[in-house]
């Protein structure tokens, strides 16, 4: 068994986000004998190169042109196309976030290839690639693959562990010649809306909060905690809706989907529509006043009470940690 695979790696506010690293270990799982290499697309990432090299890539390629700096579809499609066609890769990974659930089926239609998103986990049979895959919003799963052509597919963030570091690994450094045709958009600024804090779509921590929390001041106990476990702040739609927090914090069926190491849900029902973006958390805990509350029935652990008695004991014994 031998590919030669090409992963796109992400890097966000001049970081290397965590998924750069796992669609490096997914590439690994499928090159048996062949390479990985990594795809470094921006201005100013060639930096980040030696990094992919310690996490598995056999090679880094660089696109960095200004009209990079920032994702636009136009331009990553270009880049791209014009680096499959240099390289020829047998496989194709791209991290499934926001940026490349955009990009991988604009790329798979031009590219009149087949597309496998939302990857959780790849095996090999034989000389084929198997995905597998969550459908019916998390409630089972599927396995495929590509019959022919580019074997194609978007990774699903916290899924496929990424490889430990290796510090004496080596690999070249190639950059890639950028030639950006007629560009349709180009970002000027960007307003944030949400503080630097961690990553929703990719914490190992979420603590999220549902219309059971009153108030967007009531959502203060649910940020304290988060912080003391480095993870970060979630809610259901019901606090969206009834305006305690900002609508990207939404996690569900119509919000972000999340697979975290512990899910802590705090005054959140347990809504079908909200299983759809959790149920598939490492760990999930539960504190709801409501011990008929349907979130206990996916939780792995419950806490039957007030949140706002509960959530300041748990901070303080965090603390001690
Ligand atoms: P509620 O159902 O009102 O639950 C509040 C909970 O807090 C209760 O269980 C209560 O016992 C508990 N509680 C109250 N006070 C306290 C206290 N002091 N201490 C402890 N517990 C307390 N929802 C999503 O979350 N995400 C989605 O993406 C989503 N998409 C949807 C798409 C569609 C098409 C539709 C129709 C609905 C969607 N919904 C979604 C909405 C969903 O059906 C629920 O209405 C919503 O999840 C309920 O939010 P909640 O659990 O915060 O509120």
């Amino acid at each position: 068994m031998s590919k030669n695979v090409l992963v796109l790696a992400e890097s966000k506010d001049g970081e290397l986000r965590n998924v750069s690293f796992e669609v490096i270990a997914a590439g690994k799982k499928i090159a048996g004998e062949g390479s990985v290499k990594a795809l470094l697309v921006g201005e100013n990432v060639a930096s980040f190169s030696e990094q992919l090299i310690q996490q598995g890539a056999d090679e880094v390629l660089v696109a960095e042109h200004s009209d990079l700096k920032t994702y636009t579809t136009d331009a990553y499609k270009q880049v791209l196309l014009q680096v499959i066609e240099s390289e020829s890769p047998d496989a194709l990974l791209i991290p499934h976030t926001s940026s490349g659930k955009d990009l991988a089926p604009r790329l798979a239609a031009k590219l009149s290839s087949g597309l496998v998103s939302d990857v959780v986990d790849i095996e090999e049979v034989g000389e084929e690639v198997i995905f597998t895959r969550p459908i019916y919003s998390g409630k089972a799963f599927e396995k495929k693959s590509v019959s022919s052509g580019l074997v194609f597919a978007t990774v699903r963030p916290n899924n496929i562990a990424a490889l430990e570091v290796d510090s004496s690994r080596s690999g070249e450094t190639k950059e890639v010649s950028v030639d950006l045709k007629d560009l349709r958009t180009v970002i000027k600024d960007i307003v944030k809306k949400t503080s630097g804090k961690v990553d929703l779509a990719e914490a190992k921590v979420i603590v999220a909060g549902g219309r059971g929390v009153k108030s967007a001041d009531g959502f203060k106990p649910l940020e304290e905690l988060a912080d003391i476990l480095g993870g970060a702040v979630g809610a259901s739609r019901g606090a969206c809706d009834a305006e305690y927090c900002d609508y990207s914090l939404q996690i569900g069926q119509t919000g972000k989907v999340v697979t975290p190491e512990l899910y802590i849900a705090v005054g959140i029902s347990g809504a079908i529509q909200h299983l759809a973006g959790m149920s598939n958390s490492k760990v999930i805990v539960a504190i709801n006043k409501d011990e008929e509350a349907p979130i206990f029935d996916v939780a792995d652990y419950g806490l039957v009470g007030d949140l706002f008695d509960i959530l300041p004991i748990l901070t303080e014994e965090f603390k001690k940690v």
